[in-house]
């Protein structure tokens, strides 16, 4: 989905369910049907009226005699909705920069809370990076750390009691986000996340903050910038700031303060990944086809 496909485009497109297995299936078996048994490749498809009354379209694998339909072991599985308000559903979560609370889908799918909650959720877990989350950043990355949720504004130390940290890293010419809910911010923490997801050799940007001070004499080189003193630093090693982080923490913010109210730690880690996805893809052609790739 590029920034020219509008509601209207989707509507048009997928108005009927014939319209979306017809396009969900060309994304499981691009190039021909595939059992998902036993891979096997001749498949006949037929129609079946199933328990509710109504028609189904249904594959069964010659060899192996399985019977599946085009939603069979996808996030889609087990489900009574039709296709039509899922696709919908997964438009209105990639087109909208913020998210979109279950709430707000229940208004515009005209679905109960409890269904509309459960779409979210399932699209959510979709909205996963795949491949990509194996390599590791390189060049100049910045990394921050914040506080999402409870009482107070203090930052880091008091005031910061029921918050949950958080730590981003950014690398600066892809502009790719990695983000994840740590239990503290101490030194061993990131340490570990930055090594997870940075190659070595890359120069790291970051504040002056203490935990960031083992990487002075570490296999990174890092810069920092003082942030009392001034948000952007020109030296030997180039520009260094922060800037594209503190970017998204505050788009990450107004997110979660302004879409969702209210995020429990249990689910933060779902939204953490759910941004970083719609961040990450924001200038991918198709985010939907995306999303539909990844709910097998
Ligand atoms: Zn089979």
């Amino acid at each position: 989905m590029n920034k020219q496909t509008s509601l209207f485009d989707v509507i048009d497109k997928f108005n009927t369910e014939e319209k979306c297995i017809a396009h969900f299936e060309k994304i499981r078996w691009p190039k021909e049907l595939i059992c998902p048994r036993c891979e096997g490749k001749r498949i006949m498809k037929f129609k079946a009226t199933g328990k509710t009354g109504k028609e189904r379209s249904l594959y069964e694998c010659v060899d192996c005699h399985y019977q599946y339909s085009v939603t069979t072991g996808t996030i889609f599985h087990d489900s009574h909705l039709p296709l039509t308000k899922w696709f919908l559903a997964i438009y209105l979560i990639c087109s909208s920069k913020k998210g979109v609370s279950a709430k707000q889908l229940q208004r515009q799918l005209s679905t109960s809370y409890e269904t509309a909650w459960y779409m979210a959720h399932r699209i959510r877990i979709a909205m996963q990076e795949d491949d990509d989350f194996c390599h590791k950043f390189s060049g100049i990355c910045e990394v921050d750390e914040t506080y999402i949720g409870g009482k107070g504004k203090g930052r880091r130390g008091r005031g910061a009691s029921n918050k949950i940290p958080v730590i981003a890293i950014k690398e600066r010419t892809s502009g790719k986000l990695r983000m994840k809910a740590v239990n503290n911010v101490k030194a061993s923490t990131l340490k570990q996340f930055i090594r997870d997801n940075v190659a070595p050799g890359s120069n790291l940007n970051t504040d002056e903050f203490t935990s960031y001070l083992w990487l002075d004499s570490s296999e990174f080189v890092h810069s920092t910038v003082n942030h009392s003193e001034t948000y952007v630093k020109y030296d030997n090693d180039g520009v260094i700031h922060t800037n594209g982080v503190e970017n998204v923490w505050s788009l990450f913010k107004r997110a979660i303060y302004g879409t969702f109210h209210k995020v429990s730690a249990k689910y933060l880690p779902l939204y953490l990944n759910e941004f970083a996805y719609r961040f990450n893809n924001r200038d991918q052609f198709n985010m939907m086809d995306r999303v539909l790739g990844t709910s097998c």
